[in-house]
């Protein structure tokens, strides 16, 4: 039988050894630089991309900080736009404010100071990536009336009696001749993307940012959440009142509602 027999092997002379042992060397050498090359190329490029979305990921976005407020100015009682309208003022006549459209999409409009100073920080909201949205302004007695009758309906519908209705409604959607909606200084206030007139809104970054800089351009939060026993209104984050600047940042940094930051002001 025929055997598979390795052929012997030539020797080989200690030049040639040494000769091809150099050729590996070489050959190894190359292949392993050129390994770490791809791998730091890999992990360098991987780092720099990955860098930016990791801390995407994990730092928080602009806060939106109110600028430090240096106060002084007197507050003037007989300002019009610190009118206080409310269930103890109702209105004792319509007023007949001069209006004017604070937003092109809805087409709603405020007194045209306030339409004005809404404009300016719509346009400065949206530098921040911020679409505010005016969804209520100025209302006339009639839209007034049928704002309060659809809450007190709203009532009607979860089972609350006729009055239970009513004193509902008051504290969510003011009774038309105790609605500052009639003035025109009163604004309902969202983002395009929320929408919705619930407290929810308070989360949003849109109200992040108009806690920070509404005052700024004269508007405040009517119904705070901290002092619905002095208003007696529940919190809306989406109701923002027109008083313009200086009385804006003074209010809100007074913390304490319209009425009583115009009740203190009244001991002076
Ligand atoms: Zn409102």
């Amino acid at each position: 039988m025929e055997q598979n027999r390795p052929a012997p092997r030539r020797a080989l002379s200690p030049k040639e050894r040494r000769r091809r042992h150099r050729i590996r060397l070489v050959r190894n050498w190359t292949v392993f630089l050129l390994s770490c090359g791809a791998v730091m190329a890999v992990m360098t490029g991987g780092i720099l991309w990955l860098l930016p979305r990791a801390y995407a990921l994990i730092a928080p976005p602009t806060a939106f900080e109110a600028r430090e407020y240096e106060g002084g100015a007197e507050t003037d009682l007989s300002d019009k736009r610190l009118v206080l309208v409310n269930a103890n003022l109702p209105l004792t006549e319509e007023p007949t404010p001069e209006l004017a459209v604070a937003d092109d999409a809805t087409g709603v409009s405020l007194e045209a100071e306030a339409a004005a100073a809404y404009r300016e920080m719509a346009e400065a909201a949206r530098q921040d990536e911020i679409e505010l949205v005016l969804t209520a302004g100025y209302q006339d007695a009639a839209a007034r009336q049928s704002a309060y009758e659809a809450a007190v309906q709203s009532g009607r519908e979860s089972g609350c009696s006729e009055e239970e209705a009513a004193a509902r409604a008051a504290t969510v959607q003011p009774a038309p001749e105790a609605s500052e909606y009639a003035t025109g200084y009163g604004a309902d206030i969202l983002a395009a993307d929320s929408m919705e007139k619930d407290t929810g809104f308070a989360d949003t970054r849109a109200y992040e940012w108009l806690e920070a800089y509404a005052a700024e351009h004269g508007f405040i939060l009517r119904w705070p959440q901290e002092r619905q026993a002095a208003t007696g209104m529940v919190f809306e984050p989406w109701h923002w009142r027109y008083v313009g600047r200086d009385n804006a940042l003074a209010i809100r940094a007074s913390g304490l509602s319209l009425e009583e930051y115009l009740a203190l002001e009244q001991t002076k």
